[in-house]
């Protein structure tokens, strides 16, 4: 993997999760009718309902993981549990081992192959940021899915239908989304935040691909109401334009100072500066030379 880029991507997970540290005790809020959220490093999204419960990721580690659990023993009326995760990434999907083992574990078969190739080397990674991560990731056992779909599973929990799918390359190869549809929220994973700079942590990121992702959401039929992103705040449906712009934006920006012939790592600095002041409200510019590196290299 990409010295730099995971090098760029830690400045940015630090950033994160000096917010609150994990995933918050007795913290559970209401988005709407059946989801629920805890606001952390992640959130974590719980969708309720009178036949079963599904918890979107994990925290980082068993120890987050319990937190969740718990959460969910306070909230669910049935001990029917569904757990997904939003992407491999261990603050998304390293706790599982909290969960009881009844817990129907759920994924894209893409994200599951990819965090065969790639979850332990994010596990070192992220144990080499801080002695809380390598505290909390010690001794993490991944299990295997009993569920996987390709693009999409319609989970009917009771009063309350999901529909979780993977529609493609962005973040990472196994980005799965989560739709509530009678709910009209939408479970975002790090696809669609709230004015939080999209991270592409390596060469399976996509600006492309994430562009689609976010062109096939505006397209739907029905728009969300709600948004729950995996990291930052809650927002509505106008989180799917404004991270489009964002991105159509730095990726035409980095385009043009390529057909200049401007070096890459000159683009990123240039860009970043530029986007400080054009963004000021946006936290955190750091991931943005990750995005023109990726543009660079997917405009060969
Ligand atoms: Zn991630």
């Amino acid at each position: 993997m990409g010295g730099r880029l995971l090098a760029s991507m830690s400045l940015a997970v630090l950033a994160l999760a000096q917010q609150p540290p994990g995933v918050p005790e007795n913290a559970v809020q209401r988005v709407s009718d059946h989801v629920y959220a805890i606001i952390g490093f992640p959130n974590i999204a719980i969708v309720e309902g009178s036949r079963g419960t599904l918890v979107v990721d994990t925290g980082m580690g068993p120890k987050n993981g319990g937190v969740i659990v718990r959460a969910v023993g306070k909230l669910a009326k049935t001990p029917n549990l569904y757990l997904t995760t939003t992407h491999f990434h261990p603050e998304h999907a390293s706790g599982v081992q909290a969960f009881p083992e009844s817990t129907v574990l759920i994924r894209p078969a893409v994200q599951q192959e990819e965090m065969e190739r790639r979850g332990q080397e994010f596990l070192e990674f992220f144990r080499g940021l801080s002695a809380q991560f390598k505290e909390e990731l010690k001794d993490v056992q991944m299990r295997k899915p009993d569920i996987l779909f390709d693009r999409e599973l319609r989970l009917d929990l009771g009063g309350v239908t999901t529909r979780l799918s993977w529609m493609g390359a962005a973040h990472t190869k196994g980005d799965e989304l989560i739709w509530v549809e009678g709910d009209r929220t939408l479970i975002s994973g790090d696809i669609v935040q709230n004015k939080l700079v999209p991270n592409m942590p390596n060469e399976d990121a996509s600006v492309k691909g994430w562009i689609e992702v976010l062109d096939k959401l505006a397209q739907a039929p029905v728009q969300p109401r709600f948004i729950v992103p995996d990291h930052g705040a809650l927002g509505d449906g106008a989180l799917i334009a404004q991270q489009r712009a964002f991105l159509a934006d730095a990726q035409s920006r980095a385009l043009a100072l390529k057909r200049q012939g401007t070096g890459v790592e000159d683009a990123a600095k240039m860009m970043t500066a530029e986007f400080k002041t054009k963004y000021a409200d946006w936290q955190n510019m750091n991931p943005l030379a990750n995005i023109v590196r990726r543009v660079y290299a997917e405009s060969q």
